[in-house]
């Protein structure tokens, strides 16, 4: 399973620690939008955040 990492802004605390992991249950296609889980993490106040995340399908050129 694909998963990226990346480093965001705490909806809570606002600081710039949180730990943001998107892993690719379904990758986008030209057929189809893609399906992420996302997962936030803060390591300033432990704020946790667990949500899915759609992606428009692949425009055709
Ligand atoms: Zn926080």
């Amino acid at each position: 399973m694909l998963a990226t990492t990346r480093r965001v802004n705490c909806e809570k605390c606002g600081n710039h620690t949180v730990n943001e992991v998107a892993k690719t249950l379904t990758p986008a296609t030209h057929g189809q939008g893609g399906e992420f889980l996302v997962q936030l993490s803060c390591e300033g106040c432990g704020h946790r955040q667990r949500f899915w995340r759609y992606t428009p399908r692949l425009s055709l050129k």
